[in-house]
């Protein structure tokens, strides 16, 4: 995307009532062909300046003029530079896009987004992540390995104190954390067959259950 023969214009559309703070503030390389297509998607298109604009008077209630014109460029990033730099001066309304805003700025900017995105796409793909997981894990062996090494030294007193806790089985049985968590005791063959037992019996209980209790609470 690069073209410094074609100047660039930074507009801005706002409502004609003053009393109403509506503006939207956009840059192109046709000035006349972008009006054109607010234009065209002012009837069909939901986003929230055509909303505005169709709840405060339509097109006749609107009007377009020109910030600023830049003649020479070589990257778009330049001029969006420029309609940014507008945007945080004039903040206009309908504006949802931070032009050059960097993905990993809007991660930090939301959170809370990022993370439910995150969730979701988890389940959506799980295979897929499964995989990228793996290739991440597989590129990053040694670095993670050196890490964890350095924690371990860190941390060593909390690491075996939580490794040697006792804590208690679905089998039933009491044993270190660390054996249940990562030890083969999962795979003995006494804790398989008490698991299954058990969960047996926790089935059989909540079918015959007088009361309405809920057994897994
Ligand atoms: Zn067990």
């Amino acid at each position: 995307m690069s073209s410094s023969q074609t100047p660039a214009v930074i507009y801005i559309i706002k409502c004609k009532d003053a009393t109403k703070n509506i503006s939207y503030i956009g840059s192109t390389l046709n000035y006349k062909a972008r009006i054109s297509t607010h234009r065209n998607d002012f009837l069909n298109s939901n986003r929230k300046l055509y909303r505005e604009m169709r709840e405060n008077g339509g097109l006749d209630n609107f009007q377009s003029s020109i910030l600023c014109v830049i003649p020479r460029w070589t990257n778009a990033s330049e001029y969006r530079e420029v309609e940014k730099s507008f945007i945080n001066q004039l903040k206009p309304t309908c504006n949802k896009n931070v032009p050059n805003r960097s993905c990993k700025s809007w991660q930090k900017l939301h959170p809370e987004r990022q993370r439910i995105y995150n969730e979701r796409y988890k389940m959506k793909y799980p295979e897929k992540v499964k995989q990228c997981i793996k290739r991440w894990s597989e590129k990053n062996r040694v670095i993670s390995n050196e890490k964890a090494k350095v924690f371990y030294k860190q941390n060593r007193t909390l690491i075996c104190a939580k490794m040697n806790k006792k804590i208690g089985c679905i089998c039933g049985c009491v044993s270190n954390y660390s054996h249940i968590r990562y030890g083969t005791h999962r795979h003995n063959r006494k804790h398989n067959t008490l698991a299954v037992l058990n969960l047996q019996n926790a089935k059989a209980k909540l079918k015959s259950n007088p009361l309405n209790i809920n057994v897994l609470e």
